[in-house]
Formats: structure tokens, sequence, C-alpha cells
């Protein structure tokens, strides 16, 4: 119960990694929509500036309108400048929230014998367009609200105040409620949304990319001005017999063992591994296209299938194959490359003394 609390008030009500594994995401939200509102808050004080010049009612507060307009301008040129992620955005926002608030207040000091009601709205609305931890929202919304009341005290005659402190008290709570819904309901969108995108991605028996996955990322850098690289396809050798001999489920075991020594040996940024389909997978070096360094890596992989990749009967190893290709920045595509690599493969497979060749 305790934990569920506390999920909800400070990371709005998914665990704590998974919060903040879209932490980022929810940054990115925020700054998209806080932009437009910004254009909306300029729109909005710009009509209300016009406005006072002929309606004496709101003709007092004419300088406040201006403020804001600027204010709103200034601060979506602040917008085009900073990064969407960034924390400075972020404090933006709740900067631009307490200026809401500070305008709010000057409203209603302007009429000091009406009640609250520019000022409530901000406390309604503003918690619906911001995810984030709901305790940061909580401390904006009672901050402004404490400020205001203060305020207002020296300001209003009591009976309006009397009842601008009543109004104020349960707009604030019911402000911290809309935060914490509205956070709740974005962020596991958030969530769903990453989650889809990762199972659209992985291939599901050894967590590694899969075949479309590989095939944008790996195409994506050959047509992004790059000219070197290094694929590699892997295939398992003679993998039906492993099937047929000791059954699909020792068969999948090898895949996944495979999948494992994978994503183990290749973890850098430069280096992408993926399972093709079957017993083919494949990997990726990016930024070099030395035969040298290629065949020390393929070297490696097969000893290490060899050693560590196992079956039942332990006297029994696995073998690979590897055709490679390099890429000196000539092919246009992936399926280009891929052929080079898939005729390799093929060399290699015919060819007992040697497990891994390279397209010449
Ligand atoms: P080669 O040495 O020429 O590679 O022969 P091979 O027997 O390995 O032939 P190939 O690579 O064409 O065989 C792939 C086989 O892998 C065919 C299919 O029955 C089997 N296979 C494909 N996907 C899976 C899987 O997910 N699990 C298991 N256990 N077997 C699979
Ligand atoms: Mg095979």
């Amino acid at each position: 119960m305790l934990r569920t609390i506390r999920n909800y008030y400070f990371y709005s009500g998914i665990e704590k990694d998974a919060y903040n594994d879209i932490k980022k995401d929810a940054y990115v939200s925020n700054f998209e929509v806080w932009k437009i509102l910004h254009f909306l808050m300029a729109a909005a004080f710009g009509v209300m500036c016009v406005i006072s010049l002929f309606n004496t009612l709101v003709k007092p507060n004419r300088p406040l309108y201006l403020a804001g307009f600027l204010y709103s301008v200034f601060a979506i040129y602040l917008f085009f400048k900073l990064k969407k992620d960034s924390l400075v955005g972020q404090l933006l926002i709740y900067l631009s929230m307490s200026f809401l608030f500070l305008i709010g207040g000057f409203i209603s000091q302007n009429s000091p014998t009406n009640n609250a009601v520019t000022f409530i709205v901000f406390l309604l609305v503003m918690p619906m367009f911001m995810i984030d931890k709901p305790f940061f929202m909580t401390i904006e919304l009672c901050a402004a609200a404490a400020v205001f009341l203060i305020w207002m005290h020296g300001v209003k005659p009591y009976d309006v105040w009397r009842l601008d402190l009543y109004n104020v008290t349960s707009y604030t709570i019911i402000g911290c409620f809309l935060n914490v819904i509205a956070n709740s309901i974005r962020i596991r969108e958030f969530v769903l949304t990453r989650k889809i995108k990762t199972q659209k991605d992985t291939d599901e028996m050894t967590g590694l990319k899969n075949k479309g996955s590989l095939t944008r990322e790996i195409n994506a850098f050959l047509t992004g001005g790059n000219d070197k690289g290094i694929m590699f396809i892997l295939d398992v050798d003679r993998f039906k017999s492993i099937n047929d001999t000791y059954g699909h489920d020792v068969g999948d075991h090898v895949i996944i063992q495979l999948g494992r020594l994978l994503e183990g040996r290749f973890i850098h940024a430069h280096e992408i591994a993926g399972r093709f389909g079957g017993d083919e997978f494949i990997v990726f070096i990016k930024d070099t296209d030395d035969p040298d360094t290629a065949r020390e890596i393929a070297s490696d992989i097969v000893a290490n299938v060899s050693k560590s990749v196992t079956l039942p009967d332990k006297a029994k190893t696995v073998n690979i194959s590897i055709g490679i290709a390099l890429y000196h920045g000539h092919e246009k595509n992936y399926s280009e490359l891929f052929k080079k690599a898939d005729t390799a493969l093929y060399q290699a497979k015919a060819d007992p003394q040697n497990r891994y060749y390279i397209y010449e």
C-alpha cells in the first residue's frame, strides 16, 4: 500500500527504474507541449492587450498582459534554443508556471473585490500539461497558493479573502490530484509505447535485435555517409542434424547460448549483433574495413562458440561458419552487402579447412 502510494507520488504510478527509463521521453513530451502552449499564451496575452485598449474593465491589467506577451515570446525563443530533454527546459516550464501564477495574483490585486478566478483556473489547468513527479507539482502548487493567500490577505477585504482561502485550498488539492492522474495515464502510455517498440525490434528467443531492426540500423549506417564497416554472417553448421539428433529443445538451447555469447561479446556502440532468423546471426562492426581485424574477430567467434556452446553429448562441439563482407563505402544498401557476405558464407561452408571467408 505504502509502496503504491510512493510510486504514485514520486514515479507517476510505475516502479522507479521504469520511471527513470522513460523520464527523457516525458521531458521531450513536456517540452513539445509547453512550446505550443507558449504560442497560445503569447496569442492570448496579445489579444488581451488589444482588448484592454477598448474595455475599461480589463484596462488596469494592460501592463500585465503586455508582460505576459513579452515573457511568452522570450520563452518561445528559449524553447527553440534549448535541447528537448534538457533539465533547463524543464525548469523553464516550472518558471513559466510560476510566472502565470504571479500574473493571476496581480490580476486579483487589481480587482480586490472579486474572487480569485484566474488564479484558480491556472491551479486546475497547469497540472494537466506537465509530466513529472507529482511531488514537484505539489510543491509548485502549494507554494503558489501560499504566496497568493498571504499576498491577498493584505489586499482584499476579509470576507472576499476568506472565500479565496477556501477555494484556493480546495482547488490546490484538486490540482495535485489531477496532476497525479494525468501523470500516471501519460506515463503508462510512454511505458507501453516503449514496450511495443522494443518487442517489435527484438528476437524473442535470444533477446538480440531481430531481422527488421538489424536491417534498419545497418541500412541507416550505410546510407549515412559512412565509408567503413564489416559485416559478418554466422551460420551454425549442420544445425538440422542437431535438431534431429537431440530434439528441437536442444536446438533452441544452442541458439540461445549463441545469442548470449554474441550479446556479451559485442557490447560497444560501434558493434551491432542480432539474429537474422533460424540458425543465422549477423554482426556488424562500424568504422573499420581492415581485413586483419575481420579475421581476428571471426576466428575469435569460431573459437568461442566451439568452446562455450554445449550439447548434451559433451564430446561433441557446435561449429559455425562465417561469411565476411568488407564495406569500403561502395554498396548502397543492406542487401548488396548482405549478398556478398552470404556468398562468402557459402564458400566457408564448402571449405572444411576454413571456418570463415572474406568476400573477394
Ligand atoms: P548448414 O551446415 O549448411 O548450415 O546446414 P544446416 O543444417 O545448419 O542448414 P540450415 O542452416 O539451412 O538449417 C537451418 C535449420 O534450422 C532449419 C530449421 O529446421 C532449423 N531452425 C530454424 N529456426 C529454428 C529454431 O528457432 N529452433 C530450432 N530448434 N531450429 C530451428
Ligand atoms: Mg546452418
